[in-house]
């Protein structure tokens, strides 16, 4: 059977670090990445793009763009590409890839590593074989795969900061995980709506907010003289916000009725908000603010960030949240 031909892009992050005086900094590229992974080049047809060195924490909406940018460019001539990045903001760039590539139906995963890929105690191989397994899969449109585990890009959440299981696909089942038969492939394939869309632009004019009971009403006109143009409110359990006392609510309802698109989460990470339940939450749902439902807080922010890259309209704001893209949000 002829190899899959593959497109390893790297980006920088753990996986490429290498110390020095002042801290780990990513220096490798993706040919030293194969020398450590033995076995790859003799069961896959590899190219390599070497994009960007950095630690993901600068990963910011410029990057994004470059690597969409390069998807879109050369997935045509790939079964899959698999993109090296930094942990930190590996979910907001799955997030924002997700968005910017529109019907995507080849795999793109993304894979890191917790421990740089020269120790050798590190987890870079096995989360580059995982990878490799995913493309050869079929594992169509944006994912991460870590610790042999297939997370759909925009589920997946950061939740250790050392442990090798980093990553938790939240309120949605893995794509796929490696067990002692292979990788086990738990996504069906669907036809695209139409040929694959470039659609980067976006916007970075949005907040995200984590109340705290005591939070001042005035933060949100400090937003508004910023120029922000949409915040994303991490709120209380189930939707809710204090309108006692310092009220929340009446600061929230005068931007929105300025345009502000005002999207609401929740600091839970599990489960959806609702914000019909409670009249916290139904108050806040008459301040014109938009549900996250059972969002991650990162394919919110992202999603907001896209969608206010395509339009300045908040109803269309609000009609692209209550539309499920790519799996991000049950309606
Ligand atoms: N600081 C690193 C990064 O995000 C962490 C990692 O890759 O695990 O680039």
């Amino acid at each position: 059977m002829a190899k899959k031909k593959i497109l390893l892009i790297t980006t920088g992050g753990t996986i490429a670090s290498q110390h020095s005086e002042t801290g780990l900094v990513p220096q490798m590229n993706s040919n030293q990445l194969l020398s450590y992974a033995e076995g790859l080049t003799a069961h896959y047809d590899i190219d390599v793009e070497d994009l960007m060195s950095l630690d993901s924490s600068n990963i910011q909406a410029e990057e994004w763009q470059l690597m969409a940018r390069a998807v879109y460019e050369k997935i045509g001539d790939y079964d899959g590409i698999i993109i090296t990045h930094g942990t930190d903001t590996m979910a907001y760039s799955a997030s924002m890839l997700t968005y910017m590539l529109k019907n995507l139906n080849k795999p793109v995963v993304i894979t890191g590593s917790q421990v740089p890929i020269e120790n050798l105690l590190s987890d870079a191989r096995d989360n580059l074989y995982t990878a490799f397994a995913a493309v050869d899969s079929g594992i169509n449109g944006v994912s991460i795969a870590f610790n042999r585990k297939i997370i759909r890009g925009c589920r997946a959440v950061k939740v250790r900061t050392m442990g090798f299981e980093a990553f938790e696909s939240v309120n949605a089942k893995l794509n796929g995980e490696v067990y002692g038969d292979g990788l086990r492939k738990y996504v069906r394939d669907k036809e695209p709506a139409g040929p694959l869309e470039l659609k980067d632009q976006l916007s970075t004019d949005v907040f995200l907010l984590k109340i705290i009971p005591s939070t001042k009403p005035e933060i949100f006109e400090m937003l508004r003289n910023m120029h922000y143009k949409g915040i994303v409110i991490e709120a209380f359990g189930m939707g809710g916000m204090h309108f006692v006392r310092r009220n929340l609510l009446d600061a929230l309802e005068k931007l929105t009725k300025e345009g502000m698109s005002v999207v609401v989460c929740s600091q839970c990470l599990y489960d959806a908000s609702d914000l019909s339940f409670y009249e916290v939450g139904t108050k806040l749902l008459d301040c014109g603010v938009i549900s996250g439902r059972d969002m991650t807080t990162e394919a919110a922010v992202t999603k907001l960030m896209w969608a206010l890259g395509q339009t300045e309209d908040p109803n269309e704001v609000r009609r692209i949240f209550n539309t499920d893209m790519a799996g991000e949000v049950h309606l």
